[in-house]
């Protein structure tokens, strides 16, 4: 065989690869898949004001986050540093995304991004993203295009429309049919419509003014061309806003229902929990038209209980009943098992009980149908229904985390019934590094374990007196509650008749209805 010895290219000196992702024109949902791999995966991630700050809570907790924020009047970061910034994180070795509000290319610099990327040797790839020029009027009502009336759309830039080139400029759009979409426009809204009107547009041209398109707080002025200018005033509009010009600006194709997006739009719920908790919890609130915002997550801290279960695996014979009561305990407890040399056939005779559809779930992965498991997904359930089928000659082994519920021991202990209770791993709390703020939108306040309401207030979560209008506090369940009256003195707002994510939803739904 033949072997090339090629000369080492400039990227393959390690040096990262930078990625443009279009963040989309706002909602953090209105991102792509690639463009949220690409945030999953990547070491760094350099974002500006309209890229949604909801997006970073995608990237990796070590990964580098850093504000280039570019807000009309103050430019927070000039392109040229901006462009230094991605090549010197590059030639670290790191993988950066670059997130960009809409289309990485549409008015974003994106591409003279890329230039300097290219002339550094920088390997670069680019993710599309939605643009608020096509999105923002879209989620407002207005079709860009529309048969019969509007054959095409036109998307200008308001920025440089002060001269007198630009006023010839917009002579040529004042004479178009299609939609105008103006971007960055907002600080000429004046001068726009008196230029269109100028150049032949008529006065009653149906216009519109869209501010904070696709967020909770988006805002649509619709008037004509004449008075729009005035309006906007009137009313206070601010950016980020864009103006749309033209017949089908007098569309309103907006959904009918009352609450389209379910009974929970437009309200933050702050969530405390694993990372799987809050992952499904997201999934499952987004559907009743809820944003979270993650305020602390558990994490789960293996080595804690490595020393513990390396003596426990090779007694399994001793045991009759395995107890596992969370998805980490059940992966925990697999992977020491495997590391030490067994496999399931170590527990056939042993009987199996669960907490929980999740933990079942992923005892079913591993080829086990627990045998018990508890309606009420909560220790004192699974105690009480352990006793109807326990004998003193019964051992259990319970594998839980570090610190959990003492109930399960105490009934135990009370029915004569030996047991060991061994802590699989332990849970820290890491709290967002903006807590802060996230406490200030939030309307509701979930938490899924007493560890949680102690992390939350040793974070400090707590101590908000100022707050006149405090979140409510809702409880997965009453032994989270308790937890959150003992440490905190507060008695929960809400509180899950079912212990899981429907019925946590539920609950949420059903504390938070306006009274009739
Ligand atoms: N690359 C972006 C545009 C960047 S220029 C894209 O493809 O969407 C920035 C301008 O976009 C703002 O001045 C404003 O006119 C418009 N814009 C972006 N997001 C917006 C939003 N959510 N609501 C209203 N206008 C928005």
């Amino acid at each position: 065989m033949k072997y090339t010895i090629t000369p080492v290219s400039r990227n393959e000196k390690k040096w990262g690869t930078v990625c443009l992702v279009g963040a989309g024109p706002g909602a953090g949902e209105l991102l792509t898949i690639r463009g949220m791999e690409r945030l999953k995966a990547c070491d760094a991630v350099v974002y500006d004001h309209l890229a949604s700050q909801e997006l970073l809570g995608f990237v990796r907790k070590d990964c580098r986050i850093i504000y280039a924020g570019k807000e009309a009047g103050s430019h927070s970061m000039p392109q040229e540093e901006i462009n230094h910034l991605l090549i010197g994180l590059a030639k670290e070795g790191l993988n950066v995304v670059r997130l960009k509000g809409g289309d990485p290319f549409v008015f974003g610099r994106g591409s003279e991004e890329i230039l300097a990327l290219k002339e550094a040797g920088i390997s670069w790839e680019t993710v599309p993203g939605i643009t608020s020029a096509v999105a923002v009027p879209e989620l407002a009502g207005i079709p860009v295009t529309h048969r019969g009336i509007s054959r095409s759309f036109h998307v200008i830039t308001g920025h440089t429309l002060t001269g007198g080139r630009e006023q010839n400029e917009l002579k040529a759009y004042a004479a178009m049919e299609g939609t105008l979409v103006f971007l960055m426009g907002f600080h000429s809204l004046s001068s726009i419509t008196e230029d269109l009107i100028r150049g032949g547009k008529s006065p009653q041209t149906p216009a519109a003014l869209i501010e904070n398109g696709s967020l909770l707080n988006q805002r649509v002025l619709r008037a004509d061309l004449e008075t729009l200018a005035a309006k906007a005033k009137e009313q206070g509009f601010h950016t980020p806003a864009i103006i749309v010009v033209g017949e089908a600006a007098a569309f309103n194709l907006q959904p009918e229902t009352v609450n389209p997006r379910g009974p929970l739009d437009g309200m933050t719920v702050g969530l405390i929990g694993t990372e799987h908790f809050t992952d499904q919890m997201e999934i499952a609130l987004r559907k009743e038209g809820a944003k979270t915002e993650t305020l602390l997550r558990m994490e789960c801290l293996e080595e804690k209980g490595k020393n513990a279960m390396a003596s426990v695996y090779p007694r399994l014979g001793t045991y009759t009943w395995l107890v596992l009561t969370s998805v980490n305990g059940v992966r925990l407890f697999f992977k020491g098992l495997f590391e030490s040399g067994l496999d399931i056939r170590a527990l056939g005779h042993m009987k199996v009980a669960a907490i929980g559809a999740a933990t079942c779930r992923a005892l079913l992965e591993r080829g086990i149908r627990p045998d018990l498991v508890p309606e009420e997904y909560c220790s004192a359930s699974l105690a009480q229904a352990l006793f109807k089928v326990l004998h003193s000659k019964d051992r259990v082994l319970m594998a839980r985390a570090e610190g959990a519920s003492v109930k399960l021991a105490q009934m135990l202990i009370k029915a004569g019934i030996p047991f060991d209770d061994i802590p699989l791993y332990a849970v820290k709390g890491v709290p967002s590094k903006r807590m802060e703020e996230q406490l200030s939108l939030c309307r509701v306040l979930i938490f899924a374990s007493p560890s949680g309401v102690r992390a939350f207030k040793q974070a400090g979560g707590f101590c908000r007196p100022e707050d006149s209008e405090r979140p409510l506090y809702a409880a997965i369940g009453p032994v989270t509650a308790e937890a959150m009256k003992e440490e905190i003195g507060k008695t929960a707002d809400i509180i899950a008749e079912s212990y899981h994510i429907p019925g946590l939803v539920k609950a949420v739904i059903d504390g938070t209805a306006p009274l009739p």
